[in-house]
């Protein structure tokens, strides 16, 4: 359907030797046309495994600073202040193959390597016990960030959005569904650049586990089905530059590697 929009704007561009080919546009986009005064954004979606089928994306919550290790190494202390949420927009969910283009407006690209959790229903105040029932699956990403944003953000006690929220900002894996491969409590999460190991921990060293970060979510926010959740990287982030190739993985939730080009 997109396609065919595509190619009637096309032709409406190229002049009115187009008028009679664009009449043959489907009925199907007339439609669109006469609901929508632009074209609706497209359906952000990700990869299921073993399945043809893909997970749509309605909302993406990050959990911040929810590893000890790594709330220290940002100058928090985990035991004064707990781990926190920020947003990013649901276009910021790309397909890893895809690469990370050096993004504009920054010098310093950080890594993240996270687990994702993709929810298949939601509601408000979520008891802990009852959360893992709204997870749909789990994946692996990346919360790529602008860091010499964040940092001026942080020395002005302004918002996060610019330094975390940007285009194609969380390249992610496929999900894997509990049905088939249960739920992702415990299990190594790594992440490496140009074959070498800069995080390497272990999903059980969460502050906030994920029926718990769930569970807080849904004090602040209704969640729906399609929303995913971040869960906070681990210690040792860092920076990279064009052409660095990442690896990141957790058990049981496979591997990604993500260009930087
Ligand atoms: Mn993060």
């Amino acid at each position: 359907m997109k396609d065919r929009d595509q190619t009637s704007r096309r032709q409406f561009i190229a002049g009115s030797a187009a008028v009679a080919t664009a009449a043959l546009a489907s009925t199907e986009a007339s439609a669109q046309t006469d609901e929508f005064v632009i074209d609706p954004p497209d359906v952000i979606s990700m990869e299921v495994v073993g399945s043809d089928r893909r997970f749509p994306v309605r909302r993406v919550f990050c959990l911040g600073r929810n590893y000890r290790a790594h709330a220290f190494e940002s100058g928090d202390n985990p035991d004064v202040n707990p781990p926190f949420f920020f947003i990013k927009p649901r276009d910021a969910v790309v397909d890893y193959r895809e690469g990370t283009p050096y993004p504009q407006g920054t010098k310093a690209l950080r890594y993240e390597g996270e687990m994702v959790v993709a929810l298949k229903s939601g509601g408000t105040d979520i008891d802990p016990a009852d959360a893992l029932d709204h997870v749909f699956g789990y994946g692996v990403g990346i919360d790529w960030t602008r860091q010499d944003l964040q940092q001026e953000a942080q020395r002005l006690s302004r918002p996060w959005a610019i330094s975390k929220s940007f285009d194609k900002s969380a390249p992610c894996g496929p999900l894997y569904p509990v049905e088939t491969h249960g739920h992702a409590v415990t299990g190594r999460i790594w992440l490496s650049v140009n074959g070498q190991i800069r995080q390497d921990s272990d999903l059980s060293a969460q502050i906030w586990s994920v029926p718990e970060g769930i569970a807080i979510l849904s004090r602040h926010y209704e969640l729906a089905a399609g929303d995913i959740i971040m869960t906070g990287t681990p210690e040792g982030i860092g920076l990279v530059e064009k052409g660095d190739v990442l690896e990141v993985g957790i058990e049981g939730l496979g591997e990604i590697e993500v260009v930087v080009t």
